[in-house]
Parts: structure tokens; sequence; C-alpha cells
């Protein structure tokens, strides 16, 4: 499963509180301004957070939809449950694995060690596989029939 959008939100509220909280202290402190408080802070951290995720938001999706509006893949990812905006942000803001962001699905835990003859690399995950252009036994890559990563 994707990380939920709301543990998204939280996860940014957390880290613009502690942003703001170092911005207001190395500001503030050489001024003995002591007006930052607690309330202030979170405030600034939700401000940042409407300001910047809201236009964010807005600008992926329109362009999203200028660029793939026309394209089935783009409208299954958003059909089971994908956010072009949410997808795209980074840790610590989401901290899914390309692989979970795209399909919505974790990895699988695994100990298959590819034999020691497997000499290729897969370009999406990194895995060992047996041939030059393959279906990826780990992250599945080329198994719907796009294999052009690996010619990148
Ligand atoms: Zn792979």
């Amino acid at each position: 499963m994707r990380t939920s959008r709301f543990v998204i939100i939280l996860r940014a509220m957390i880290v613009f509180y502690i942003i703001w909280t170092i911005i207001g202290w190395a500001f503030n402190t050489p001024i003995n301004n002591k007006q930052w408080s607690p309330w202030f802070v979170l405030a600034l951290s939700v401000g940042t957070i409407l300001l910047y995720g809201g236009f964010g938001w807005v600008f992926v999706r329109i362009g999203m939809a200028i660029l793939h509006g026309n394209d089935p893949e783009y409208h299954r990812f958003l059909r089971n449950g994908g956010d072009p905006y949410f997808a795209s942000l980074p840790w610590p803001f989401n901290p899914d694995s390309r692989v979970t962001r795209v399909t919505g699905r974790q990895e699988p835990k695994t100990t298959f060690v590819p034999p020691a003859d497997w000499l290729f690399q897969c370009p999406v995950c990194g895995a060992r596989v047996e041939h030059r252009i393959d279906i990826c036994w780990h992250c599945g890559y080329g198994s719907d029939g796009d294999s052009t990563a690996y010619f990148d």
C-alpha cells in the first residue's frame, strides 16, 4: 500500500515545524525576540503546506491532465488510488519506494539470490537478471512490455 495522503501531510507538518523552529531560533535569539510561540510556528507550518502543497498539487494535476489526459496508463494509475503530486514528493514527505509509488504495491521481501552467472542488471531496481533485456524477477520491470529503461 502507498503511504496515505494524510500521513504524508502529517510528515510534512513535522518537517516544516522543525524547519520553522530552527529559523525562528536563528532569527530571534540574537535580537532576543520571544514572539515565536509554538502556535505561531504551527501556523507557519500549516501556511507553508497550504501555499506550496496547494499550488504544487493544482499545478501537477493540471500539467499531468494536459500531458497524459489521453494516456490509459495514467487513468489506471489514478483509478487505483495514485496521485501524481503525492507520488512525486521526495523523502521525508513520501517514504515509499519507486515501485510502491507507481503500483501501490509493496516490494516483495525475498531471500532469493540470483545465480552467479546472471550478469545483467535491471535498470530500475538494480537486481541482477539473467538476460540483457529481461523481465525483472524482483520489481517486475519489463512485464508490461516496456523495456525502454534498458536503453537509457
Ligand atoms: Zn528490477
